[in-house]
């Protein structure tokens, strides 16, 4: 079921045989004492971005949501009646929606200390429950304000739609921008998002754009917190144009910059199995990039067919000063195209991301990687400090890729590789089981965990570790889906 690698040879690097020519990759600091340090950690060196935590940014937003519900409360004087009540409600509801999107496109911004804090698929997911949250907010804003506005005109609800829309400021932009909102959520909704072709999804999203452009002046045009609070209206605007700078800067100009600064461009493409190609990427002074083993880029090929959309692709080997290495297995039209990359194709590289990176905990780790989710964990396996356990399950032995360089590095390194290879029935029982795990590492519960791999297998995974005694904090993992 498992071959085994454990061996302290000769220092070599892996990847250095690799094309296109010799690459060190850095390696991994001594192993440090059990204990922890008795001085604290040294400062974060030059110029990486702060990292902002899970509670600290759910607490700004809430705080947020606060001041908007206290900007309402501001600004009416009293609620008399039942379309009193309903229009108020309707109010609220349409503060806290203008104030949702903003946070919304501000999760999506590329904002390095969230990126770098909460992972981007941890906003992804935040960003999609948000979603939801606001398209029910919208539609109940909608609906109540109607209702409260006929109630209190003794009109009924056809009337007072057709008297809203048709007399009051920008109220027909913002009912378009509520059905483009209502339209992108259905087709964000999982059962639709697996019928549609992920560009198709992700053009449609674009429309979220135009769909806030709609709403805002109808916010201030009808708004009764803003129709006579110049105050309110001077800082409702300003965080709506902050979110729309960052935007610009994060998603575009950063992209632009950075290539006028390494340009980056193909320097080769390396088959490393079936269906699974290597891509390595040259540029100018790549350590600035401050990239870490376990991080992604959105990589942008500058061909005909591929210039325009960027795909994430996480490092599969440490990032060197000149060169990066990335390594995709063919799941569509897209990453089945980058066999065919010449050398020369210049590369938009938007990252470094995500917050999949090694913990400097002074423990041993376990690395579980399955399939392509090798990638970043070959990276993380050959730079991370202390004794660092492998598993790799692949369905079969062909689908094992780095499998020479993975030897190198447990040779190089004293570390364990096991290699977990074929379906249940043939290994006859479940490989990532509590029990398998403990008894292939020794000492699991006192390791930080790092796991990579199918939504299936990463879940198992994660479930069994926790059976296992590894605690919730001290277990990582990426998806490749967001
Ligand atoms: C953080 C992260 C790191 C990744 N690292 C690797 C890696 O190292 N190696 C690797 O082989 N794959 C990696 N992936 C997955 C890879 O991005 C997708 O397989 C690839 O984009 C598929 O595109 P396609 O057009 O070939 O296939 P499609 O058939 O169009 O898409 C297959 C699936 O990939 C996802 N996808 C497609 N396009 C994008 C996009 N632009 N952005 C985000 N997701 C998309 C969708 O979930 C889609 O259902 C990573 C994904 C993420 C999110």
């Amino acid at each position: 079921m498992t071959s085994v690698a454990r061996r302290s040879g000769p220092a070599r690097h892996a990847g250095a045989e690799a094309y296109p020519g010799p690459r060190r990759e850095p390696a991994p600091r001594p192993a440090p004492s059990r204990r922890p340090p008795a001085r604290p950690a040294p400062a974060r060196p030059g110029n990486r971005p702060a990292r902002v935590g899970a509670r600290g940014v759910l607490a700004v937003i809430i705080a947020g949501a606060v001041a908007v519900i206290a900007l309402w409360w501001h600004s009416t004087p009293g609620v008399h009646g039942l379309g009193g009540w309903l229009t108020g409600a309707g109010e609220v509801l349409g503060l806290l929606c203008g104030y949702g999107v903003v946070v919304l496109v501000a999760l999506m911004s590329r904002l390095p200390p969230l990126e770098r804090g909460l992972g981007t698929d941890k906003l992804a997911r935040w960003h999609a429950m948000g979603g939801r949250y606001i398209v029910s907010l919208v539609v109940a804003h909608g609906l109540l304000i109607v209702w409260g506005y006929a109630a209190t005109a003794h009109a009924n609800v056809v009337s007072e739609s057709a008297t809203l829309l048709t007399q009051y400021p920008d109220v027909l932009m913002a009912t378009v921008a509520g059905f483009l909102l209502l339209g992108i959520g259905i087709v964000s909704m999982r059962a639709a998002r697996r019928r549609v072709r992920y560009e198709t999804w992700y053009f449609v999203h674009l429309y979220t754009y135009l769909a806030i452009a709609l709403a805002f002046s109808h916010q201030l045009a009808d708004g009764a917190a803003f129709v006579s609070n110049l105050a309110a209206r001077f800082w409702w605007s300003a965080m709506y144009l902050t979110v729309l700078v960052l935007v610009l800067w994060y998603r575009v100009a950063v992209p632009l910059l950075s290539y006028r600064r390494h340009r980056f461009e193909v320097l080769g493409v390396k088959a490393e199995g079936p269906g699974v190609i290597s891509v390595y990427i040259g540029g100018r002074g790549l350590e600035e990039l401050d990239a870490e083993p376990g991080q992604f880029f959105r990589w942008r090929f500058m061909t005909r067919s591929l210039w325009w959309s960027s795909h994430p692709f996480s490092l599969s080997a440490a990032p060197g000063s000149d060169m990066l290495r990335i390594t995709v297995k063919n799941m569509g039209d897209h990453s089945q195209a980058l066999a065919q990359l010449q050398p020369g194709t210049r590369v938009f590289a938007e990252g470094p991301y995500g917050a999949f990176t090694p913990a400097d905990s002074g423990r041993g780790a376990v690395l579980l990687a399955g399939g392509v989710g090798i990638t970043p964990l070959r990276a993380i396996f050959a730079t991370l400090p202390g004794h660092v356990t492998l598993i790799y399950r692949a369905s079969s032995e062909r689908d094992l890729v780095f499998r020479e360089e993975l030897d190198q590095i447990a040779a190089a390194r004293g570390a364990t590789v096991h290699y977990l290879v074929g379906s249940r029935a043939e290994i006859g029982g479940d490989p990532l089981s509590p029990r398998v795990l403990r008894s292939l590492v020794p000492g699991l519960d006192e390791q930080e965990a790092y796991v990579c791999g199918p939504a299936g297998m990463t879940s198992t995974a994660v479930r069994a570790l926790r059976a296992a005694g590894v605690p919730r904090q001290r277990i990582h993992f990426e998806s490749f889906e967001f």
